[in-house]
């Protein structure tokens, strides 16, 4: 099915297809050029075991499979039932999703420190303050004492939380007491970023932990040091080495590329490379070689979170998220994409040879046949970004003039609200958000993070659910791809609060904000648990009581699994929009749909209607403000709006 035909899936959405993508679908098309579309297709129908997760082959016994109808074999060759298998595999998922996380904050924390000895290139601490207040938070003494020896310590006082030697993580502190003591009570509080994803690993392995509910409680620890740990890392120390976002205007799309200028897309998640290169980008000698190709200049966009990371901190335009990445090489005037790592589909160098994209890998550890590999050092870190750049511009006479099709206008959009700059923007405290939501002017709000996934019609999901939440009352923060989608959408402008309810759009006016913030990237889900931690510190409740949900509506990747697990885990409940592979397993499917919640206070749905995944979250938020004795709407009376598109 194509991703025009896959476009009708949802005829309850109020979102659609975006057209930049349905035009770019179409060249494909037209060139016989294969897109992730054409190759979920050429898959389908996917193997029935695998998608209900009771397939294992973690050992050279099998491969085994549990016959989901109860008429063939119910045990692996190692005795493993279906509970076992699934939970096993979906452990599995977390640690890979966590592991990557943090080893993008472990990347992150070693230029920190190289950057806070000063042997790095192009590298600097921009927020100073920040540096300090999270030293003073890790204990660290401040007063009278270098920045960078500061820094120093605290880089040796972070990379301690990647050993085994402790016993929680420094970033549990900011974590509400409750909360905190809940952990303790289950033994889920993170002790190590690599010893949880190590651990799970072992416990997986055969004949180790054969109990799927001890084995599922590991992989919420294991998240948990991704959220708590790795990602918060990443997230921090990105804020004092490039700047603690603030709110800034941009552009999505991919109207973003320029017709006469050399276009750089970067793309993958980590900001080193890609702030190095918008330095590059700015040079003089490189803008005028730009010139003597016959360009009018150098056009960098973002693709997925490296995207966001750009966006966020310096405003960089956004071509489009995960599903775009071989889309913009269809416009014909893509020079260089420059990835780093994670979601970057192999097949972009197929279709890079059916243009003049040059498309370089950075990243020692994520190379791909076909690319031209630099390998990124921060100690070069200046004069690489320019070779990148300058490899882009030779790509430009390249370019076939016919073949350019920008196919749309970009949209404005505002990005850039880390917590400080909520914070500021609320007056220094959260008491007017915390009284907005008392008074159920805001009757609550919600995170839709993550992906953009080849089985639904790309957006309409984050789209679409944003909107009707949004509509009624519910302040939404998005981050990852499905900020892209909502930006691409027109709902991340000031002006957007016109499309809110009466009680949104007045606090949103006042401020001058839109009602759904883009919070960051994927790592950046850390700023959603610091601001909903601090919202339960403020109110001396623990996070679970908040009037808070989460939904992932398009999510794809292992690393979207472990960032439900922590959220949830955290005391927020989730909502999936696709399926994850675990209904071979009706024990597993309870414990997380319901078991859940008796232990760490919130659950996971999976609903991949937007309209009624709108309607489920809804009546979550309404709950907890009765929890909380707050004025609610009865549950009889929430029910999904009538579909507003023809
Ligand atoms: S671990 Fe058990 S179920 Fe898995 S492949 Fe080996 S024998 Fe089969
Ligand atoms: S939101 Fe998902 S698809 Fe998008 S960049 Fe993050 S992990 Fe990748």
């Amino acid at each position: 099915m194509t991703l025009l035909e896959r476009n009708g899936q949802h005829p309850a959405s109020p979102a659609s297809v975006p057209a930049d993508a349905t035009a770019m679908v179409k060249v494909a098309a037209a060139l016989g050029i294969p897109t992730v579309w054409d190759r979920l297709a050429a898959q389908e129908p996917h193997c029935g075991y695998c998608s209900l997760g009771v397939s294992c082959r973690n050992c050279s016994m099998g491969p085994c499979r549990i016959d989901p109808f109860g008429e063939g074999p119910q045990l692996g060759v190692c005795g493993a039932d279906a509970d076992l298998i699934v939970a096993r595999n979906l452990a599995r998922a977390i640690a890979v999703g966590s592991a990557s996380h943090s080893d993008h904050g472990r990347d992150i924390l070693e230029v920190f420190e190289a950057t806070a000895r000063g042997e790095t290139s192009g590298y600097r601490i921009a927020d100073e303050g920040k540096l300090l207040a999270l030293a003073t938070e890790w204990g660290i003494q401040t007063e009278g004492r270098p920045v960078g020896e500061v820094g120093v310590e605290l880089a040796e006082a972070m990379f301690e939380d990647f050993g085994s030697r402790k016993t929680a993580l420094g970033f549990t502190s900011r974590v509400p007491q409750p909360r905190r003591a809940l952990w303790d009570r289950l033994q889920i509080t993170p002790r190590g970023i690599d010893r949880e994803s190590v651990e799970m690993l072992h416990r997986t392995h055969m004949g180790v932990d054969s109990d799927y509910t001890n084995m599922l409680l590991h992989a919420l620890r294991t998240s948990l040091s991704d959220g708590w740990g790795g990602s918060m890392i990443a997230t921090e120390l990105s804020d004092v080495m490039f700047g603690t976002p603030k709110p800034v205007m941009s552009q999505v799309n991919l109207g973003t590329l320029k017709a006469d200028a050399v276009n750089i897309a970067l793309h993958g998640h980590n900001p080193l490379l890609s702030d190095v290169i918008v330095q590059a980008a700015e040079d003089p000698e490189l803008i005028a070689l730009a010139k003597s190709k016959g360009a009018n200049g150098i056009n960098l966009v973002g693709l997925c979170c490296t995207g966001n990371e750009l966006m966020m901190r310096r405003g960089v335009q956004m071509a489009g998220n995960h599903l775009m990445q071989e889309l913009v090489m269809m416009t014909g005037a893509l020079e260089g994409m420059v990835v780093d790592y994670q979601c970057i589909m192999p097949s972009i160098v197929d279709v890079a040879k059916c243009f003049h994209t040059q498309v370089i890998t950075t990243a020692d550890k994520a190379k791909i046949p076909g690319a031209v590999h630099i390998s990124f050092d921060p100690a070069n870190g200046l004069a690489i970004g320019r070779e990148i750049v300058r490899l882009s511009i030779e790509a430009f006479p390249n370019r076939v003039a016919a073949r350019v099709n920008i196919p749309s206008e970009p949209v404005p959009m505002m990005a850039g609200f880390s917590v400080e700059s909520i914070l500021a923007a609320l007056g220094g405290t959260p008491k007017p958000l915390v009284d907005a939501i008392a008074s159920g002017a805001i009757r609550g709000a919600v995170g839709i993070v993550g992906c953009s996934n080849p089985k639904v019609p790309l957006d309409t999901s984050s789209v679409g659910l944003a909107q009707r939440l949004i509509e009624n009352d519910i302040l939404v923060i998005v981050t990852g791809c499905a900020a892209v989608a909502n930006g691409k959408a027109g709902q991340m402008l000031p002006e957007s609060a016109a499309k809110a309810g009466p009680g949104l759009r007045a606090v949103c006016e006042a401020l001058g904000i839109p009602p759904v913030l883009h919070m960051g990237s994927c790592v950046d889900n850390t700023r959603i648990l610091v601001l909903a931690a601090a919202l339960a510190k403020y109110l001396g409740v623990d996070i679970h009581q908040l009037p808070l949900a989460g939904a992932a509506p398009e999510w794809y990747s292992e690393k979207a699994i472990a960032i439900g697990c922590y959220v949830v885990a955290s005391g927020i409940t989730t909502v999936l929009g696709v399926q994850p592979p675990i209904f071979g397993s009706p024990k597993v499917v309870d414990l997380l749909a319901n078991g859940l919640e008796g232990a760490v206070g919130a659950k996971f749905a999976i609903e991949p209607d937007p309209e009624q995944a709108a309607v489920v979250i809804r009546k979550h938020i309404e709950a907890k403000r009765q929890g909380l004795g707050l004025p609610f709407i009865e549950e009889s009376q929430i029910q999904a709006a009538e579909p507003v598109h023809a």
